[in-house]
């Protein structure tokens, strides 16, 4: 019997975009589904939604550091958005409006949740493991999940991302400038009535 690949293949839809994640522990990585209204938002806006949300709203999310992160074409096609002047950064590929991942404001703190749209290994369960957490599932109770982020989760986010930061993993991420910390592409930030106009409610 043919062994699956452990590699996992990245690209949006056009293909102008393509990467790789390179294998950190599965223990160091977590398979989650957001349902919260930003993230839904985030894809409606790009009308992306048919790429990336569930049939209950959700976004499958692999939350990783950025270092294991690698884009080898299309970097170019790669820009970002935030639905306000705080918050998150939202990360896309231009080129055909593929979300490809969530990072922090700042490149200072290493995190990226790179989205399953941007993901193009079928069989990425094999490798990951499946979703453990369907978190801010409130909106959604058939997604049959949490709250909130469950602090178990929190506090992984947390201890991981302090041990990618003290290995220097801020340095070497494809969203942001090693040296400054400052994005790669300057962030679009929506305006109150294209946040409305794509608000799932
Ligand atoms: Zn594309
Ligand atoms: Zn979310």
């Amino acid at each position: 019997m043919a062994t699956l690949s452990s590699e996992i293949t990245l690209g949006c839809q056009c293909g102008k975009v393509t990467g790789n994640m390179q294998r950190e522990p599965a223990a160091s990585i977590n398979h989650i589904s957001c349902y919260c209204k930003d993230c839904q938002t985030f894809s409606r806006h790009l009308d992306a939604d048919a790429i990336t949300l569930d049939e209950h709203g959700g976004t499958a999310i692999i939350q990783t550091s950025p270092a294991t992160v690698k884009i080898h074409s299309g970097s170019e096609h790669i820009k970002c958005l935030r639905l306000g002047p705080k918050g998150i950064t939202r990360w896309y590929a231009e080129c055909c409006n593929t979300p490809i991942a969530n990072t922090m404001s700042s490149g200072k703190m290493p995190f990226s949740g790179v989205i399953r749209s941007f993901v193009k290994t079928d069989h990425v369960e094999q490798i990951i493991g499946p979703i453990k957490y369907r978190v801010f599932a409130s909106l959604s109770p058939q997604a049959n999940g949490h709250n909130k982020a469950p602090i178990g989760l929190m506090a992984k986010i947390v201890s991981n991302m302090l041990w990618w930061k003290l290995r220097g993993d801020h340095r070497n991420s494809p969203f942001f400038n090693g040296v400054t910390g400052k994005p790669v592409s300057e962030p679009k930030i929506l305006s109150l009535a294209e946040r409305k106009a794509a608000s799932p409610s």
